[in-house]
């Protein structure tokens, strides 16, 4: 059997979508060493993999600027965020834990771009591509329609190129031009959803497995009293912007706003960081805030859910048939918002034009009018019926049985 190494950024939303993946691996009787944070260790040691750490604030994700931008104006700064943010400060650490070790296969997360290239070269492996989000039709970076001769534009090109030549002098690689550094790279793409949900899929070659979103349940989500959902109201609303732009109070205000006189139940995740202290007697009646919601049980008795569509988020609702109302934040999450729109699963709302009277309107709309719940069934059915973790699993095995055969 195979010794397989998955390095994966340490963020909820890449290291989530992992784990059915490589415990399925371990079932399979494949030897799997993932290196993460610490604090992620419950969760990954569940799997049957051995964890290897290595220092990362743990809320770098929320807290650093390069790492998470509030919005981002070009696709430049998303290759910066990988080159500067996640490649120099993780790769090394990858090669330093794992130093004296062979692997068969590396499985390594897509926001690594050329850095898992790197670590697949460095130890002499082939490597999969483990893809959180939709995959990267056109490459990024390259010409997006932008005006690259503003000088804003320029530095941050310029900033780039010279940080990734020095990376590359360090590991003693090739350095990549802008457009390879955040291409989906490796023998295989595993991609957490459905050919159906992905814009674009028919562009895309068979070397992208869409397997569908990893639901696996998590033994360290923490309890919620779900019996006090229908005490008093017959439909729950969920409200969760995910775990790193998830600290904006006035939001959160909003939503007390807009909501604190229906008769409907209301739970809202505000997130482990956040302080909700400055809000805690604007609390209404009809809301159970909690810093973490088990989420994956929550949408199971969501009629509706208000969501900063985060590619996980998103999969799961949809994957449990509740339709959105969409807050888009930053990264892919206008994209995913798009997508569900299009597919009328949903209704997006612009961050900047954002009042109680419009969230207020969109919830109305999403649980009174069936379409919405009927679109999310089939998307949610594409979900299903993708084969999950097992098909994912499965077809990296075999790949690598047959071609070392
Ligand atoms: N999550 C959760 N409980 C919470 C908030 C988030 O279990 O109270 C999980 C959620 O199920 C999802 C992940 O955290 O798997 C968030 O990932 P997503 O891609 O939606 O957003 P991000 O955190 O990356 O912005």
């Amino acid at each position: 059997m195979a010794r397989v190494l998955v390095v994966i950024t340490p963020a909820e939303g890449h290291v989530n979508p992992s784990l059915g993946l490589v415990k399925q691996l371990t079932d399979n009787g494949e030897e799997v060493v993932y290196v993460c944070t610490e604090e992620y260790r419950a969760r990954i040691e569940q799997t049957g993999a051995q964890l290897r750490t290595y220092p990362f604030p743990e809320d770098a994700f929320s807290h650093d600027p390069v790492l998470k931008p509030a919005e981002y104006k070009h696709p430049y700064q998303f290759v910066y965020m990988m080159v500067g943010g996640i490649i120099r400060k993780i790769v090394p650490e990858v090669l330093r834990v794992t130093a004296n070790e062979t692997f068969d296969y590396l499985i390594f997360d897509s926001l690594m771009g050329w850095g898992g290239t790197i670590i697949a070269e460095k130890l002499g492996i082939p490597a999969v591509c483990s893809i959180a989000s939709f995959a990267f039709v056109e490459p990024l970076g390259t010409d997006q329609g932008l005006d690259e001769n503003r000088a804003d534009v320029k530095e941050l090109y310029e900033a780039t190129m010279k940080l990734t030549r020095q990376l590359a002098d360090e590991f003693q690689v090739r350095a990549p031009a802008m457009g390879e550094i955040a291409r989906h790279a490796g023998r295989l793409k595993l991609v957490y959803t459905s050919r159906y949900f992905q814009p674009q899929a028919e562009k895309l070659d068979d070397s992208f497995i869409f397997a569908g979103p990893s639901i696996v349940p998590r033994q360290d989500a923490p309890s919620f009293p779900f019996e006090q959902l229908h005490a008093r109201h017959r439909q729950t609303v969920y409200i969760a912007m995910g775990t790193i732009l998830n600290k904006d109070l006035d939001f959160y205000k909003l939503c007390f706003d807009a909501f604190g006189d229906l008769p409907v139940t209301f739970v809202l995740s505000s997130g482990r960081y956040t302080d909700m202290t400055p809000l805690k007697d604007r609390i209404p009646d009809n809301f159970i805030v909690q810093p973490y919601v088990p989420q994956l049980e929550m949408l199971q008795h969501a009629d509706a859910f208000i969501t900063h569509a985060g590619m996980n988020s998103t999969s799961e609702a949809l994957y449990y048939n509740v339709p959105l109302v969409m807050i888009p934040l930053t990264s892919d999450q206008p994209l995913v918002a798009k997508r569900v729109e299009e597919l009328g699963a949903g209704i997006a709302l612009d961050k900047h034009n954002l009042t109680p009277a419009a969230l207020r309107a969109a919830l109305a709309e999403v649980l009174s009018n069936p379409a919405y719940k009927r679109q999310a069934h089939v998307i949610g059915e594409s979900l299903r019926q993708a084969g999950g973790y097992k098909r994912a699993a499965d077809a990296i095995t075999n790949y690598f049985a047959t071609i070392n055969r």
